[in-house]
């Protein structure tokens, strides 16, 4: 018990501490942002548009992380409101659907039965629905050999609450990713920054709800958000 608490003290100062790091390097990284842009038309004369996309790609990457990092140490007060399950999932996928006809997987969004509203921040509930989807296709391009990589998003009711599933044929996880994969930080990518579930699960959590998770190596893997419905 002991070796807990002081994790969760060390958690919560590392929050702390990378959200004013956080800050800091965004504004920095704001001004160099806009001055690219300005050289933009001279890099073109040099014939060296390329660069400026890989810099203002980059950037635009980091700026990501750091999202990453300030939506996981803020702490969470929901600004919370009222949704349809099919409103919210509509968006998402159509936040994500040209990503992932780039990268060659089909989304498929079942028709709801009836339509069940749930009353969450909607900002932060999309954000959990996003950052599943996108390990999808992650765990759908990580997949090496050569099939149709699909990603299935629907949702039913049970009971008094609402099951929202998205499930994916990718290259599936372990016992060993699965024990390990709400952990902050805990990533198998190189370029990963191990906090989208960490924060999805907190995020779910605080609206009363849960993740659970079941997958199979090289064959895919299913993730399912309950959360109470209103009545
Ligand atoms: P990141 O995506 O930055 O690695 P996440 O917290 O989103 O961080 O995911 C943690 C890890 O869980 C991933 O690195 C990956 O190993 C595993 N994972 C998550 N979703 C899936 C999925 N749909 N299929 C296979 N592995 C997954
Ligand atoms: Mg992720």
């Amino acid at each position: 018990i002991e070796q807990t608490a002081y994790q969760n003290d060390n958690l919560a100062m590392l929050g702390k501490l990378s959200a004013s790091i956080a800050h800091e390097i965004r504004n920095p990284l704001t001004a160099i942002r806009g001055f690219i842009q300005l050289l933009r038309p001279h890099l073109h004369q040099l014939g060296k548009d390329e660069y400026a996309r890989i810099i203002l790609a980059e950037i635009d990457r980091a700026n990501d992380i750091i999202h990453e990092f300030l939506m996981s140490s803020k702490p969470s007060v929901p600004q919370v409101g009222m949704i349809s399950v099919s409103a919210l999932l509509k968006e998402a996928v159509l936040l994500t659907e040209s990503e992932a006809l780039m990268k060659g997987c089909q989304i498929h969004l079942h028709p709801l039965q009836g339509d069940m509203a749930i009353s969450v921040d909607v900002k932060q509930m999309k954000q959990v629905i996003l950052n599943m989807i996108r390990n999808a296709m992650e765990a759908i391009t990580e997949r090496s050999d050569d099939y149709t990589g699909t990603i299935e998003i629907g949702a039913r009711r049970e009971g008094a609450e609402v099951r929202i599933f998205i499930s994916d044929n990718g290259k599936g996880m372990d016992i060993c990713t699965l024990d390990r994969l709400f952990s902050p930080f805990f990533t198998t990518k190189e370029n990963g920054t191990g906090l989208g579930l960490s924060v999805s699960d907190r995020i779910v959590k605080n609206h009363g709800g849960c993740i659970s998770v079941s997958s199979r190596v090289n064959e895919g893997t299913r993730f399912v958000i309950s959360l109470p419905l209103i009545q």
